[in-house]
């Protein structure tokens, strides 16, 4: 209800208003599908190998061999794979801003369109892997209003309807009002989170879905609850790493 009077919000904006990018304030000429112009995507500084092979984590240097970190060595994360795509700033930085806080939602095409692409590149066997948001808590989404993370797989499916999703993820705990806690409280805290819906059939192979990645902790937690309900297995895929 609240997303439909958003959307109707946002096209009669559009009429009203040209479409401005999010990110330098320049008219969007390239039709009305962006949030985003051509030059702050194009400035986007995309992540890639050599990296961790399990969380992604960028290594500096040449190396050719498998390699997995020390924070992976140390404390093995629950997911088997975590990718991002782009460096936390500039463009990309803004157009997840814009979402999040200002209810952009011209943004999600562009950002749909990142995902897309990092699905396809490095999780391209799509059967049988079912995509899920990263859930709100119940106070979290009722004050926002909407899960980004649900915007942009909704976005995806836009972009190819093939690809598949699961809603049976909850978040039990609200992990908001934890600033308060130290560093390891809020780890503890994150991590009995999430649970899995009761009664729901759980896919075998998951690719969660999150704007971006920090510690990895809420990733890893959202792993935890649902390879506790049977997921086999569990990788992860953000917009960005910050
Ligand atoms: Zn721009
Ligand atoms: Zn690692």
């Amino acid at each position: 209800m609240i997303r439909g009077i958003l959307q109707l919000k946002q096209r009669v904006l559009d009429e009203i208003y040209p479409r401005i990018c999010c990110s330098c304030g320049k008219e969007i000429t390239e039709g009305d599908e962006h949030g985003l112009c051509w030059d702050c995507r194009a400035d986007s500084v995309a992540l890639g190998p050599p990296w961790c092979e399990r969380c992604g984590q960028i290594v500096a240097g040449r190396i050719d061999h498998v390699f997995t970190c020390s924070d992976c060595e140390a404390h093995p994360p629950q997911y088997h794979q975590g990718r991002s795509l782009f460096h936390y700033e500039g463009g990309v930085r803004e157009a997840i801003h814009a979402l999040k806080y200002h209810r952009n939602f011209s943004v999600i095409p562009d950002l749909s369109r990142m995902l897309l692409a990092g699905v396809k590149t490095y999780f391209p066997d799509a059967d049988g892997q079912a995509l899920v948001a990263v859930p709100l808590h119940r106070s979290r989404q009722r004050k926002r209003g909407f899960n980004q993370d649900v915007e942009l797989i909704r976005g995806m499916l836009k972009l190819d309807p093939r690809l598949k999703t699961w809603q049976g993820l909850k978040r039990i705990r609200n992990t908001d009002t934890q600033t308060k806690l130290s560093k390891a409280a809020r780890k503890e805290n994150v991590r009995s989170a999430f649970a899995v819906k009761k009664r729901s059939s759980v896919p075998e192979r998951v690719l969660l879905i999150d704007d971006v990645m920090t510690t990895g902790a809420t990733l890893d937690a959202c792993a935890v609850a649902m390879k506790k309900a049977g997921v086999k297995e569990v990788n992860t895929l953000t917009i960005a790493r910050g």
